[in-house]
């Protein structure tokens, strides 16, 4: 069995803070990339023992780089580095036969979540699949309609999995730690929170091979909506393919092809840096 891992960064255990978020912060970022290798580590090992035979890494955080090669388990491949034209989705085909979603966290939208934010939190206020509410993981899914591959491990806080279940509802979920505000957790131990990840991950495979984790139900045609911080940045935002205003600060992205929406969406992401300042 083929597994494919999105990992994040702000729902790891232990990580409540930017700095431990942010390359170039030194020590603060060291620590945080060591506690997400041991989560990701984690999820690998148990998806080994679950069954998979062949793992494929995407790191989706920041610049895309924050593993340290030579420490990665399980031999997995790591898709790594910025500019990749499907993001946080890039590496997925129809090949696979499961999608983990590691250190995720909560959309910008919703209850506060540790470091909350729906892709670029400068610019995007909120983002609505089908008028439902989501975060990154919502966003995603529909890229894993697309190839029909089910989300089969979530892990992160608790606000994560009540916006992916709707999207995952047959996924074996972890819950890494409780958010109190976006800057502060009640966080398991990392220990125990990789403990948890590796039985999780190794839950999740034995429940993919029975055939119990359905593909994410999105009906079609869908329609992304996407809530910007200013009229500016919705306007950056239509010269986007696809993406159409339908208010000051709202644009649609709309259609059958829910690649395409996420192509489009990623191009979104891309060309507004520019109206937010960075
Ligand atoms: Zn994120």
């Amino acid at each position: 069995m083929k597994v494919w891992i999105s990992f994040d960064m702000e729902g790891v255990a232990g990580i409540v803070d930017w700095e431990q978020c942010r390359p170039g912060s030194g020590v603060p970022y060291a620590l945080g990339c060591a506690l997400l290798q041991d989560e990701v580590n984690a999820a690998i090992e148990g998806a080994l023992a679950g069954g998979a035979t062949e793992i494929v890494l995407n790191d989706s955080h920041s610049t895309m780089a924050n593993l340290d090669p030579r420490k990665i388990a399980g031999n997995a491949q790591y898709i790594s580095g910025r500019h990749k034209p499907m993001y946080m989705m890039q590496g997925l085909d129809a090949s696979f036969d499961a999608i983990f979603f590691v250190g995720y966290h909560g959309s910008i939208s919703g209850p506060p979540s540790t470091l909350s934010h729906t892709y670029n939190p400068e610019v995007i206020s909120g983002a609505r699949v089908n008028g439902q509410y989501v975060g990154e993981s919502g966003i995603n899914a529909l890229v894993a309609h697309h190839f029909g591959v089910p989300i089969a491990l979530v892990t992160g806080d608790s606000v994560l999995h009540e916006e992916t279940r709707p999207f995952a509802p047959d996924a074996v979920e972890v819950v890494t730690k409780e958010s109190i505000t976006r800057f502060s957790a009640k966080n398991l131990h990392p220990a125990v929170s990789c403990a948890a990840i590796r039985a999780g991950a190794e839950l999740a495979m034995r429940r993919v091979g029975e055939g119990a984790v359905a593909t994410p139900q999105i009906s079609s045609p869908a329609a992304l909506d996407l809530d910007f911080q200013t009229a500016d940045m919705a306007e950056v935002a239509t010269w986007a393919r696809g993406a159409v205003r339908t208010s000051d600060r709202e644009v649609r992205i709309e259609g059958e092809n829910f690649l395409n929406i996420f192509e489009s969406f990623v191009a979104v992401n891309y060309i507004t840096r520019q109206a937010g300042g960075r």
